[in-house]
């Protein structure tokens, strides 16, 4: 049986003073709402959006060190959009819903029934034995805010009730990724990652959370630090993958119609 937690009675009484928000509209949530974190209008995107399996092809990143890396999502349209809100710190409080639909789409949790409520029962097959969670660390932290990949690291780590270790560190001042090429994003990308000194992560499981996989280059060079900490096995996860859409999935162009 699970323990009583204290935390779904604070985020129950939280609700009534900051209604949920559709994390891509900013509407209240309603009843209505698509598994309790997406309204009715913003439905049908969110699903033609979603990277689905949410597994990341190997073809089209560099991934090493790895597991495997997960996306909920393409990073186009509406999910680029609220992510970029949430990194530039002006809507934190979407990192909540947008952590509940990773864990929907990326590991078949149960959606919650209304805005306010948790997924449940996260099916186990689908769900490894992850032992911490950690979040990929900022380059450029922003003083007083927690960045992205954390705020959705402490949720993931609410729901699936793994403990959160910020393990990882920048190991020198290298350029912000989005302004490089591929070419340069690897080579800034390598050995730019450490582990904490003392950091023991012996035999351990871990997720690693991001907010977007570009080229893949930052979460390897993060698993190749937490390996080198001691962990056996390293997955990945983020929001959404930069990839390009398969043709069913994107909207008609005005000459196909
Ligand atoms: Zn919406």
């Amino acid at each position: 049986m699970k323990k009583p937690d204290g935390r779904l009675w604070a985020e129950q009484a939280a609700l009534w003073l900051y209604p949920r928000r559709c994390p891509f509209c900013n509407v209240i949530l309603g009843r209505d709402a698509l598994a309790g974190a997406v309204c009715p209008a913003c439905a049908a995107e969110e699903q033609r959006l979603a990277h689905e399996p949410p597994r990341v092809p190997e073809t089209e990143h560099v991934l090493y060190a790895l597991n495997g890396a997960l996306a909920a999502y393409y990073y186009e349209g509406m999910v680029r959009e609220a992510i970029l809100l949430c990194k530039r710190g002006g809507h934190p409080w979407y990192a909540r819903e947008l952590a509940d639909r990773m864990a929907v789409r990326i590991w078949g949790a149960v959606p919650a029934s209304r805005p306010g409520l948790r997924p449940q029962d996260v099916l186990f097959e689908n769900l490894p034995a992850y032992q911490c969670i950690v979040p990929v660390p900022p380059h450029q932290p922003t003083p007083g805010t927690p960045g992205l990949p954390l705020l959705l690291a402490r949720r993931l780590g609410i729901l699936f009730q793994i403990p959160v270790c910020q393990t990882l560190c920048v190991t020198r001042e290298s350029a912000a990724q989005k302004s490089l090429s591929r070419v340069e994003r690897l080579r800034n990308a390598k050995k730019a990652y450490r582990c904490k000194t003392g950091a023991d992560l012996s035999g351990k499981r871990v997720l690693l959370v991001d907010d977007i996989i570009t080229t893949g280059a930052t979460i390897s060079s993060c698993a190749l630090a937490l390996l080198e900490a001691g962990a056996v096995e390293v997955t990945a996860a983020a929001i959404a993958v930069d990839e390009d859409m398969p043709k069913e999935k994107q909207k008609p162009t005005e000459k196909d119609r």
